[in-house]
C-alpha cells in the first residue's frame, strides 16, 4: 500500500517533468481549432490553408501607376500560385477563385468555416513612392511565428528586403476577426517604380508564392520554434470597418 501509494504520487511529477521537457505541445483539434482571441502558441501539424486573394470584382485595391496593374489580379495570381506551391501536401482552398467581390466580414465567416488551420490573405501595397519592399500583418499571438516566418521569406525574395522592418501588429478585420491563425501579407509596393515592375514579372511572382509556401511547410513542421517571444497577449474587441485603413 505505501509502495503504490508512493507511484501513485511520483507519477504526476514524472508525467509534469516529462512534458516540462517538451518545447512545443503537440498540434491537435482542440489547441488548435478555433478560439477567439488566439492567445496560444502558433499552429504546428496542420494541412489545410485558406488562400485570401485581396480585393476583387468592383474593389480593384491599389492600381500601379506604372504598370496600371490591379492589385485585385496580381493578388489573385499570387493566391493561384502559392497555393500550387503548396501541391499535395496540403489541402488548400482559395477564397475566391475569379474576379469577384467578397465582403471582408464574410471572408471571415467563409474562413471560419472553411475547416482550414490558418489564412493567408495576399495583398499589394500603395503608398508614398520611395517605400518599396513586402510587409506582414497579424494582430493574434497565434499568428506571430507564422508572419515572422512569412516576412523573412518575403524578405529573402524581394532585393530590397529587410525582414525586420516589415513586420507589423495590426488589428485588422483579417488579423483580429478570424478565430483561427490569420495573417494579412503585402507583397510590394505597386507605387514604387522599381518594384511595381518587378512585381509585373511573372517570375517574380512565382518567387514570392515559392517563399510564401515554404514558410507555411516551414511553421507545419516546427511551430514557432526559432521565431522568437510571442507578443504580449490582448483582449481587444473584434475589428470594424470604422477602426484602420485595410
Ligand atoms: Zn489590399
Amino acid at each position: 500500500m505505501r509502495l503504490f501509494l508512493k507511484f501513485s504520487l511520483c507519477l504526476p511529477l514524472a508525467v509534469l517533468l516529462a512534458s516540462c521537457t517538451v518545447s512545443q505541445p503537440p498540434a491537435t483539434g482542440a489547441r488548435y481549432g478555433h478560439d477567439v482571441y488566439g492567445h496560444r502558441p502558433g499552429p504546428k501539424g496542420f494541412r489545410t490553408v485558406i488562400i485570401d486573394a485581396g480585393h476583387g470584382g468592383k474593389d480593384s485595391g491599389a492600381v500601379s501607376p506604372i504598370t496600371r496593374q490591379k492589385e485585385k489580379d496580381l493578388a489573385l495570381d499570387t493566391a493561384k500560385r502559392t497555393a500550387r506551391a503548396l501541391g499535395s501536401d496540403f489541402k488548400v482552398m482559395l477564397m475566391r477563385r475569379d474576379d469577384s467581390f467578397i465582403d471582408l466580414d464574410e471572408r471571415v465567416i467563409r474562413a471560419d468555416r472553411s475547416g482550414a488551420a490558418i489564412l493567408i490573405s495576399l495583398h499589394y501595397n500603395s503608398g508614398p513612392a520611395k517605400c518599396c519592399g513586402p510587409e506582414t500583418y497579424f494582430w493574434r499571438v497565434d499568428s506571430h511565428g507564422l508572419a515572422t516566418r512569412l516576412q523573412q521569406a518575403m524578405a529573402r525574395v524581394c532585393p530590397s528586403g529587410d525582414s525586420s522592418r516589415g513586420l507589423v501588429r495590426r488589428r485588422v478585420r483579417l488579423t483580429r476577426n478570424p478565430q483561427i491563425p490569420c495573417v494579412l501579407l503585402e507583397c510590394g509596393y505597386l507605387s514604387n517604380p522599381a518594384e511595381s515592375r518587378l512585381v509585373s514579372d511573372a517570375n517574380y511572382r512565382q518567387k514570392l508564392a515559392t517563399a510564401i509556401a515554404a514558410a507555411i511547410r516551414t511553421q507545419s513542421a516546427a511551430g514557432d520554434a526559432g521565431t522568437g517571444p510571442l507578443p504580449r497577449p490582448i483582449n481587444s474587441p473584434p475589428s470594424r470597418p470604422t477602426d484602420a485603413k485595410e
